[in-house]
């Protein structure tokens, strides 16, 4: 096991996810204190105090992000928890809303509680089927449980709770996009300012935060600040849950308590990579962060201060392991397909940058490249960085920037012999 837990610490059963089972283990007990002893400024403080940073992408602390909005500053306020999980490689929120949606929806009223906000969403990915089926119950069960709805506990603290279907556009899992798609429009990522927490859904503040994020609320309200400090390291307080795949013996779901090394976890929880192999390289947290190689991974710790020193993020906490032997242009290539078709097209360097990108590593693979693609495919990286309005357009450029800057070679390999170095043994992810 890769450190303590704070999520994953009780048995999965076939009834984990229900009410009944949930308050066998403590359920609704930080939400029933909450609302006795503490004021709503208190916590949002216990949160800002725990350090907790989102577990979305950003990793913005969490606290801060709530501090915008003011309580009783006579507006409506919205909670968004954003369950549109679509970054590739990413899969460890599912494990949330499918074994401990009462933990998602308990951190939910807390959130609220802290903000003044009485309607809530969920917004789930659209091909989501059991994820959505479990949380729907969930939401079902509190408000038959009288955990939802009107003067929740004897208090006077009212919360609803809508979960939403999205339709699987990866931009509507970034926050804008998302408000514009539950608002029914296309979602379509807007610019800003103004911030959400200022004029976010039906342009009131509104707070849109990760779904683990939420669920660790929950704990830092039940044990304080302090029990949550004390796991993780100083800079990055807590676990982060990470789905792993790739070439790993066994991939899925872990929770790594931050500061955690690297190699042991891969080593030890994964079950090492398949065949024995060498590690070439890993994508840490989804697609859109820096991939790194084998070399840099055995010397690092697991937490967001170690993955900023080397330029990279521990983002949607999304690992792909990528064993020797790999083309690494084959895997850009999948990458850059998905950017181009997954870019809705509003801003021109994104629009035709992931496109430019995708055709020309498409050519190198088929043995068409040219002596100046490699810096080609550098320039239109350049130019999607921070000239779009949303991030998709950046990511595409550093997957392409980041790949090129450590495995130069392979392209000009590719390039030069007209075919990929590990011609007649890649093994490419999709296979
Ligand atoms: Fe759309 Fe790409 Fe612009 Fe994001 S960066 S808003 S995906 S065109």
């Amino acid at each position: 096991m890769a450190g303590r837990q704070l999520l994953m610490n009780f048995p999965v059963t076939a009834n984990s996810h229900t009410l009944a089972e949930y308050r066998a283990r403590g359920g609704y007990t930080a939400i029933a204190k909450a609302l006795r002893e503490m004021k709503p400024q208190q916590i949002t403080q216990e949160v800002v105090a725990a350090g907790l940073q989102g577990r979305g992408g950003a990793s913005f602390p969490t606290g801060r992000k709530w501090q915008v909005v003011v309580p009783g500053d006579g507006q409506p306020h919205y909670l968004i928890a954003n369950a549109d999980e679509g970054e590739p490689g990413t899969f460890k929120d599912r494990w949330i809303l499918e074994n401990a949606p009462h933990l998602l929806v308990e951190g939910m009223l807390l959130t609220a509680y802290a903000l003044d906000a009485r309607h809530c969403f969920i917004y789930i990915r659209g091909e989501f089927d059991l994820p959505y089926r479990r949380i729907a119950g969930a939401v079902e069960e509190a408000y038959a449980a009288r955990w939802l709805g009107e003067q929740i506990a004897g208090s006077g603290f009212s919360c609803d709770l809508i979960v939403y279907r999205g339709a699987g556009a990866y931009v509507a899992g970034e926050a804008s996009g998302l408000i514009s798609s539950l608002e029914g429009k296309k979602g379509y990522p807007r610019n800003r300012p103004p911030r959400l927490t200022v004029r976010g859904l039906y342009q009131r503040p509104t707070v849109v935060n990760n779904v683990e994020s939420l669920a660790n609320v929950t704990g830092i309200i039940r044990d304080g600040a302090a029990a949550f400090r004390a796991v993780g390291t100083e800079k990055s307080p807590g676990t982060r849950l990470i789905s792993v795949s790739g070439h790993v013996n066994r991939p899925g779901v872990y929770e790594v308590e931050l500061g955690f090394p690297w190699r042991r976890f891969i080593d030890e929880d994964c079950g090492g990579v398949l065949g024995g192999r060498a590690i070439k390289a890993v994508v840490p947290g989804g697609i859109s962060s820096k991939v790194l190689t084998g070399a840099e991974i055995a010397l690092l710790a697991l937490s967001h201060e170690a993955l900023w020193d080397v330029n990279s993020t521990l983002g949607s906490g999304g690992m792909i392991v990528i064993a020797e032997g790999t083309c690494m242009v084959h895997l850009l290539q999948i990458m850059l397909r998905f950017y181009h078709h997954e870019s809705c097209g509003q801003c021109t360097p994104c629009r035709h940058g992931t496109g430019w990108m995708h055709r020309i590593v498409d050519r190198i693979v088929a043995g068409e490249g040219r002596p100046e693609d490699i810096e080609r495919l550098y320039y239109v990286a350049k130019y999607n960085d921070g000239t779009t309005i949303c991030g998709l357009g950046d990511a595409a450029g550093f997957a392409a920037a980041g790949i090129l800057d450590k495995f130069r070679d392979e392209f000009e390999y590719c390039i030069e012999h007209k075919r990929s170095r590990y011609e007649g043994r890649i093994e490419c992810l999709r296979s």
